[in-house]
């Protein structure tokens, strides 16, 4: 916790041990584990917050990216009973529940008539539904709704989908066959929820019946190489420390090289050295702004590219409220704008950081677009059972107008766009990218 007096005079005087991280920012150099755990220790959150703001201009200029979604909650009945969730139920316990295909259909009708360009799909782990449910699911959305990108399923859901498809033994074979089905039914792309923190301690102190994150990581690299873009979530602020999501970052980090990397070799495009986790140097993909070496024009972001990365970092706050952990006090609003310009900072191999307002609030997501890192705030949502701060009911909508209020008050400009991050131009309802 930061005292208050040493915050004031670290506000005022500045940290100068941040001149060296400064330095490496401005230069388009990548940052170590050894960075990112002084920027989670110093008192002078607001030099973080100002460089993270720096590095998201810099890729994003005065852009801040909406979009119009609905969030899907299929089930809340799982198998598991992590202790940070608030939101599983057992199956004979009060407000457990399960969507029939029927019920998802009229939901994927109401999300046209919306002008809604994604339906965001998690759920729990469900011990008794078949992985039938699972793809005539999104069949029936893809029926009623073609246009709507389907982003669904956690990695956690999707070796659970593995394991009740018969396939969970072919390991990583299995993963990829899951994958290609759910693909076939019409999945678009992965959110990256699960992730929690990728640390064994803390796994086994918060989470333990979930995966570990070597198999959440061998889901999204089969998603990639499938060509599904996906996210990646950092549920933060229970009981990891700071270097356990320095940890986690350059985990990701990592991955994301690999990937870019094999990317950006089969177009033969060369790609400098840059300081990795084991402390040597291997060429790197650091992105440095959108007219620089990794310009949109030479990222695989086009939807039917080959292969698929991860297009977002998400750090999403822990909300202490009815889980098992709800005696902790969850991160306070200081430690979330730290957090958000941190993941800025760490993640230069990926192009977009979002505060998605649902579990920030909105008026904590303003402030880390305007200042803090993020270039994006997610969308319309409407129903989310996942997390409800501020004892929020199931209904969380907010509407474009509030969006565009919050972005331009900002100081920024709000740009529509669809899941895959392409510009969306509207007429009400109607949409086109
Ligand atoms: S976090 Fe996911 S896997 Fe864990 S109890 Fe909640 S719904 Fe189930």
């Amino acid at each position: 916790m930061i005292r208050t007096e040493q915050a004031q005079q670290a506000a005022a005087l500045g940290d100068a041990a941040l001149d060296q991280i400064r330095e490496k920012v401005e230069a388009g150099i990548r940052l170590t584990r050894e960075d990112g755990e002084l920027l989670f220790s110093t008192n002078d959150i607001w030099s973080v917050c100002a460089l993270a703001d720096g590095a998201r201009r810099r890729l994003h200029g005065d852009t801040a990216w909406y979009n119009v979604n609905r969030h899907l909650n299929y089930s809340n009945i799982c198998a598991l009973s992590c202790s940070f969730c608030a939101f599983y139920r057992k199956r004979d316990e009060d407000g457990a529940y399960e969507r029939t295909i029927e019920e998802i259909r009229e939901e994927a009708q109401r999300a046209v008539a919306s002008g809604a360009t994604e339906m965001h799909i998690v759920g729990g782990l469900h011990p008794w539904l078949t992985f039938d449910y699972y793809t005539d699911m999104l069949r029936a959305i893809h029926e009623e709704a073609p246009r709507l990108h389907l982003k669904a399923f956690t990695a956690v859901e999707i070796v659970h989908l593995a394991k009740i498809s018969k396939r969970g033994r072919d390991g990583i074979d299995g993963i990829r066959a899951v994958l290609r089905e759910l693909r076939d039914a019409g999945l678009g792309s992965l959110p990256g929820g699960g992730a929690e923190v990728f640390d064994d301690r803390v796994h086994d102190e918060a989470f333990k019946g979930k995966i570990r994150h070597r198999a959440w990581m061998d889901v999204h690299q089969a998603a990639h190489e499938l060509g599904l873009h996906t996210n990646a979530t950092m549920l933060y602020g229970h009981v990891e420390s700071p270097s356990e999501r320095v940890g986690h970052f350059m985990l990701l980090r990592e991955q994301q090289d690999a990937t870019l990397l094999q990317w950006a070799q089969s177009k033969g495009i060369t790609t400098p050295n840059a300081m990795c986790q084991d402390g040597v140097e291997r060429p790197a993909v650091v992105l440095t702004g959108p007219d620089s070496m990794y310009g949109t024009d030479r990222q695989p972001t086009q939807p039917a590219c080959e292969t698929g990365w991860y297009q977002c970092a998400i750090p999403l706050p822990f909300v202490p409220d009815d889980s098992q952990l709800e005696a902790l006090y969850g991160p306070s609003g200081l430690e979330n704008l730290r957090t958000m310009a941190v993941t800025r900072l760490m993640f230069d191999n990926v192009p977009h950081v979002k505060a998605f307002w649902i579990m920030q609030t909105l008026p904590m997501a303003q402030l880390m677009l305007q200042g803090a890192g993020a270039d994006d705030i997610d969308g319309t949502v409407v129903w989310y059972d996942i997390t409800k701060v501020d004892g929020a009911g199931t209904h969380q909508e907010t509407t474009v107008a509030d969006l565009h209020r919050a972005i331009r008050e900002a100081g920024l400009k709000p740009v529509e766009r669809d899941t895959l991050y392409r510009r969306v131009t509207r007429d009400g309802a109607a949409w086109q990218v």
